[in-house]
């Protein structure tokens, strides 16, 4: 389209604006990349996502335009009306999405059973993470084939120890090809192994398994994708819908939220499992958004940032919340430690 005076210049409905104090970043869900900004853009990145008239941009966001265009970021419309902004709203198909457990000799016959699959299946669980304690490593395999049946899309797996044979890891997910990442725990060295296009194992000399440590948010941790850059606008993208079973089989929110609601040796049906995961006590972090947090409220990369630190309620405002332990990343320098 040529430019003449009814030409706008529009950012494509999959870009994202983030902004926080230091930065914007416009992220692309579709490509699954960011670009950062200076916050002096603040306005004119606001316009863009409206649209507007290319003979109205100020002269001296030339060089931003160009750039834009360069990484198509927006495009030339004489109709911006006709492309809206993402729909925002946000509608889930199941209760829990993602499950988490331990398998140990407290809940290995409970988690082998057939109605636990049954139960999975009718959650519509899409992801799970599965830890094999030491004690019943000799039980992997089977662990691995049983959960092959569940509907999951992914399934991740952790182990705490190296058996040192990739040819076992490959068995697994030939087992179970929803595998795509093993976590080796007591290994010799960190490192990582690719085992088929997107599988891969990762080795760690550490001998804690993942549960037992909270994480420092890095770099390297953030995520892009629609449904968790959605999903942060509304909920907290890591304790929303997230159920975890702890080495004893209790049934908790996740293994930072250290309340118990149950047992995996109680449970007998979905219902059971619905009735726990209803209640408000279970759900008291799903609705912690990063907005409601203090520094997070004021970081750009909010809408790809899954950060497991339990939010703490702040002393003086009864509707913020905040983190004991520092994150890495200080959104008003802008900087990674
Ligand atoms: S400040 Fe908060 S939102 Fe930003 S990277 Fe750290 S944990 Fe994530």
């Amino acid at each position: 389209m040529s430019l003449n005076e009814k030409t706008y210049v529009k950012l494509f409905s999959c870009v994202l604006i983030s902004k926080g104090y230091s930065k914007i970043l416009l992220i692309d869900i579709q490509r699954k990349d960011y670009y950062s900004f200076s916050t002096r853009y603040a306005s004119i990145l606001d316009a863009l996502e409206t649209g507007i008239l290319n003979s109205q941009i100020d002269t001296e966001f030339n060089s931003l335009i160009s750039f834009l265009r360069k990484e198509e970021l927006v495009f030339n419309t004489s109709e911006p009306w006709k492309f809206p902004s993402i729909n925002t709203a946000l509608q889930f198909r199941n209760t829990i999405s993602n499950v988490s457990l331990v398998v140990s000799d407290h809940t290995i016959k409970n988690i082998l059973d057939k109605s636990f699959i049954e139960i999975l299946d009718s959650l519509m669980i899409e992801g799970i993470f599965i830890h094999v304690n030491m004690e019943v490593f000799n039980k992997v395999e089977e662990v691995v084939t049983h959960l092959s049946t569940c509907v999951a899309r992914s399934i991740e797996l952790s182990l705490s120890y190296d058996i040192e044979n990739l040819n076992f890891y490959k068995s697994l997910v030939q087992k179970n090809p929803r595998i795509n990442k093993i976590y080796v725990h007591n290994s010799k060295s960190n490192t990582v192994e690719k085992l088929y296009e997107d599988t891969f194992v990762v080795y760690s000399t550490k001998t804690d398994n993942l549960f037992k440590k909270t994480r420092s948010m890095s770099k390297d941790y953030l995520q892009i994708n629609r449904t968790l850059a959605l999903e942060s606008y509304h909920y907290h993208t890591y304790f929303n819908r997230k159920i975890f079973f702890d080495e004893k089989g209790d049934i908790m929110n996740a293994p930072e939220y250290k309340k118990s609601f149950g047992n995996i040796k109680n449970i007998r049906s979905t219902e059971d499992i619905l009735k726990i995961v209803s209640s408000s006590d279970f759900q008291k972090y799903w609705s912690i958004t990063k907005e409601k947090i203090a520094i997070c409220k004021d970081c750009s990369y909010k809408p790809m940032c899954v950060d497991n630190r339990l939010p703490l309620p702040h002393k003086l405002n009864n509707q913020e919340w905040y983190h004991k332990e520092e994150c890495n990343y200080d959104p008003y320098i802008g900087e990674w430690k």
